[in-house]
């Protein structure tokens, strides 16, 4: 059997950063996803995850060899308040492969039993939220968004307890680190320097190497991980993604999208749009997102100050210049998003207030975000009825094409060249809540996962026409709306 080719980091730092712990054997392993385009792509053996050791492995039955299995060490503030003590509770790193890109991954089982951090959960995954964090990912990542990947969905055997006695699971997943703002946190909040700078000198080497010989590596540490959270929320907010639980704990300093809980994809644009059932007070709301992001990079900032500069007054003007580089880069990140979702790829004075406005327009009107921005290529091309019948009023549409179109006039590639380029970056596919919850629902109840084999292909070209999906394209019917989702914890 070809092994996998562990090249492990992790487990190379100080003891104090982790507790290697085991998963629990899962009685009845069963493979139900496989990624196997993924599995090739990290230099691993499709066909070995395929076989029943391969299944064994994934469901946490088995521990492959190289692996050194650990449950990380990390601290956070979860809705602003600060738990000094949090960790990979229901989650253990296997170990880490360099792909065939020579980028160094870490493989991770997520519901594969308990953990000197579990405090009082199971470590355990339902069903549900494992389907579901597979699609989501799968989506964001066809989407062209930095995201930690699913590797497999692999059931247990055993069932765990929730509200009910749901089907156990576990997800693997890639990520390029697991590593956290709430990962400084934790040892910030100890008063262990020595842990912080380990723990930033790793993140260096690891994500950002060409910092290493620069003046004030630590500086620009933080001010790279501010550029990737903007350019990556700036990202979310272009796709219509709301992620739910922006916790320090959930925010990775790597900058991909991490921890698919109650998360989920706006179907009528709503600035104000919250998911999860736990956010009374919308801290997360889709439109609260860059802000709140900010918050957490503070909290980051704050653990790296004593090694941004001995004397307290300088570090916190240096790392308050790095935390005001967030809006020049989140900005142009934004707005030029947008420009390119309303086909301009030129910029010009006006831009902005035209997509503001159709935002405006779309959020009066309950018009449905990805379908309006899809069919505005066929607008371009002369049939606006695809995007007019979003709006409860159609004429608000009527009202503010011409602006548009004419500044479409003005484009080098003119109205075509637009349509396409609009089809290139508005998605017609998007993971809709309703559809999850009811591949969720036949697997859970039927062992059917049929249809979550079904949603998997149609997201993973999301871009692409489909004809024959297009009613994968339909936003919920009223009946069908889901409003709350949950954690699934
Ligand atoms: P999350 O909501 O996934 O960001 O998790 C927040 C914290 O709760 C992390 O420390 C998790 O490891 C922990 N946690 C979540 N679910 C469970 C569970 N079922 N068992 C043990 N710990 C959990
Ligand atoms: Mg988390």
């Amino acid at each position: 059997m070809t092994p996998i080719p562990f090249q492990n980091s992790y487990a190379r730092l100080p003891d104090r950063f982790f507790a290697r712990t085991d998963p629990t054997p899962a009685p009845a392993p069963r493979l139900v996803a496989l990624n196997r385009p993924l599995a090739a792509d990290l230099g691993i053996d499709p066909d070995l995850l395929a076989s029943p050791d391969g299944a064994a492995i994934l469901a946490g039955a088995r521990v492959p060899d190289g692996a050194e299995p650990l449950a990380a060490a990390y601290a956070g503030h979860q809705f602003g308040s600060f738990v000094p003590q949090l960790g990979d509770g229901r989650a253990i790193l296997l170990g880490e492969v360099v792909d065939r890109e020579g980028r160094r991954r870490d493989i991770q089982l997520k519901g594969s039993g308990p953990t000197p951090f579990s405090r009082r959960g199971d470590g355990r995954a339902a069903l549900g939220p494992v389907l579901r964090e597979y699609l989501v990912s799968e989506a964001m990542h066809a989407l062209g968004i930095p995201t930690t990947r699913s590797l497999a969905a692999a059931l247990t055997g055993e069932a765990v307890v929730r509200e009910t006695m749901l089907p156990g699971a576990v997800l693997t997943r890639v990520a390029a680190s697991h590593i956290r703002v709430g990962t400084f946190q934790y040892f910030a909040a100890r008063g262990d320097q020595e842990g912080v700078r380990t723990l930033a000198d790793h993140v260096v080497a690891r994500h950002y190497p060409h910092l290493a010989a620069g003046e004030n590596p630590y500086l620009a540490l933080l001010r790279a991980v501010v550029e990737a959270q903007a350019e990556l929320i700036a990202r979310w907010l272009q796709v219509g993604f709301v992620h739910g639980v922006m916790n320090t704990d959930n925010c990775s300093v790597a900058g991909e999208t991490i921890d698919y809980g109650p998360c989920a994809f706006l179907d009528a644009y709503d600035p104000a749009a919250v998911f999860s059932s736990i956010d009374a007070g919308g801290r997360y709301a889709y439109g609260n997102q860059p802000r709140i992001v900010q918050w957490n990079l503070a909290r980051l900032a704050e653990t790296l100050l004593p090694l941004i500069a001995p004397d307290a007054d300088a570090a916190v003007a240096l790392a308050t210049e790095a935390l005001d580089a967030f809006a020049p880069r989140f900005t142009p990140a934004y707005r030029g998003g947008m420009r390119r979702k309303l086909g301009l790829t030129t910029e010009r004075e006006g831009d902005d207030a035209l997509a503001d406005s159709l935002l405006r327009l779309l959020a009066e009107n309950e018009g449905d975000f990805t379908l309006a921005f899809r069919g505005l290529a066929d607008a371009a091309e002369g049939r606006p009825e695809p995007v007019r019948s979003r709006f409860i009023d159609p004429t608000a549409f009527d009202g503010w094409a011409p602006a548009w179109l004419a500044r479409l006039d003005g484009e080098p590639g003119g109205r075509a060249g637009a349509a396409a380029g609009m089809r290139a970056v508005n998605p017609a596919f998007i993971p809709r809540n309703h559809r999850i919850e009811a591949v969720i629902r036949a697997a859970v109840e039927d062992d059917d996962f049929g249809p979550f084999h079904a949603l998997h292909r149609v997201l993973q070209d999301p871009f692409g026409e489909q004809p024959e999906h297009a009613a994968y394209r339909d936003p919920p019917a009223l009946d069908e709306r889901v409003t709350r989702t949950f954690c699934g914890t």
